[in-house]
């Protein structure tokens, strides 16, 4: 079969993009895409490698730049996304970092929702900060908050939704158009989600960034990120940033994350089944105070979630009568389910928030993010749910 080109890829549906997006066969004839494992490229002839650095000729010349294997996962979930234009970064930090240092000077000032990932906070506050670019924080799904945030000065509106830990949502396509109002760039962390589940372009976002290392791998191996969006934007100003200081994704890496593509959908929704499973149990247990789970009937954003996304996600928090006491028992009483911080991994993983990803607030700051003592978040695996069950029922 000949590799499909760029005009079969838009008419394929998505499970079809996710298995043969960017492949481009070798001579060899191979089925699985291959990994280059190569720093440079060699030329045939010294006026060839003057034309490839000018920019005349197209082609590889440092796998800082291009990397096929590289290309063939960006490729891949471009087409995913329905994005123009995709890179890859050696985390989802960096991809974050790559998109403001690539499209902001200082000056600029970002609307952020509050409710991020704890590193991409510092990175705004502490980094950004430095260099004069200033960060205003409002609640996710305040649209009043956003609206009165933006200044003239402001040129980016960053977000992720279903929130961590707490999964509340924000919409989108009304964010958008608040955003296009003042000229800004609305900027999705789409981690939670991926693109099976929803697809912020379609719904009038401008940028959409990953941690490749969650629900993209989707087994726990790798760090990698990406940024899709426009050839101008992500092509030119993010891109431009990233092959000169150098936080690029590896050829392994593009390689076990390429593979993780092709199952995503069938891993998504195996790990939403488990998810809404899980959240309904727990609303039953005597010690549970409160279930978070957009797919519950009892969440405020239930409508919401069901017209942006089509699954309500893998991450399932609850709160626990008892507090810290009552929270690290049942953790600690776990057998099978793991410990650590990460998520979107085939084995289930749990944390305490209070103690741990929210631990550097104060308590008022916690209180005031709703993180409580007794909170615990599960990103639910693939496990059969029985076991999870039980897991969990052990200590309660
Ligand atoms: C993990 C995570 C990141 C950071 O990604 P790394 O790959 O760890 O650098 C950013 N955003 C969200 C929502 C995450 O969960």
């Amino acid at each position: 079969m000949a590799d499909p080109d760029d005009t079969d890829l838009e008419q394929f549906g998505f499970a079809t993009r996710a298995v043969r997006g960017g492949q481009h066969r070798t001579n060899e004839g191979e089925n699985s895409e291959p990994i280059f494992p190569t720093s440079s490229y060699v030329f045939s002839s010294a006026a060839e490698a003057a034309a490839r650095f000018s920019g005349e000729q197209p082609g590889n010349i440092y796998s800082r730049f291009t990397n096929p294997t590289v290309r063939t996962f960006e490729e891949r979930l471009a087409a995913m996304e329905g994005a123009e234009c995709c890179v890859a970064t050696a985390s989802g930090m960096s991809a974050i970092t790559a998109t403001c240092i690539g499209l902001l000077k200082t000056g600029d000032h970002i609307v952020s929702s509050r409710s991020i990932f704890g590193s991409t906070t510092l990175l705004f506050e502490n980094f950004l900060g430095k260099l004069g670019i200033e960060t205003t924080f409002v609640g996710l799904s305040d649209l009043s908050a956003w609206e009165q945030a933006i200044r003239p000065q402001t040129k980016l509106l960053f977000l992720e939704t279903p929130s961590n830990p707490l999964t509340e949502l924000v919409d989108i396509a009304a964010l958008a158009t608040i955003a296009h109002r003042s000229d800004c760039l609305l900027v999705v962390d789409n981690c939670f989600c991926t693109p099976a589940l929803q697809q912020p372009l379609a719904l009038g976002a401008d940028i959409v960034i990953h941690s490749a290392t969650k629900y993209l791998d989707g087994q726990g191996r790798c760090v990698g990120g990406a940024v899709c969006g426009t050839r101008d934007i992500v092509g030119d100003s993010v891109y431009g940033f990233l092959r000169t200081a150098g936080p690029t994704m590896s050829a392994f890496s593009a390689w076990v994350f390429l593979k993780g593509l092709e199952t995503l959908q069938l891993r998504m929704y195996a790990h939403c089944e488990n998810a809404i499973a899980l959240a309904q149990w727990l609303e039953q247990q005597a010690v549970v105070i409160r279930v978070y789970f957009p797919g519950l009937q009892s969440h405020p954003q239930h409508a919401l979630a069901k017209q942006q996304q089509t699954g309500f996600g893998g991450v399932v928090s609850f709160e626990l009568k008892g507090g810290k006491a009552a929270a690290w028992k049942l953790i600690d009483a776990t057998r099978m389910i793991s410990i650590t911080a990460n998520l979107g991994d085939a084995k289930s993983t749990i944390t305490h928030p209070a103690t741990t990803t929210h631990g550097r607030l104060s308590p008022e700051q916690r209180q005031a993010a709703g993180i409580s003592d007794g909170l615990i978040r599960v990103a639910v695996g693939l496990e059969d749910i029985e076991d999870i069950k039980a897991d969990l029922a052990r200590g309660m």
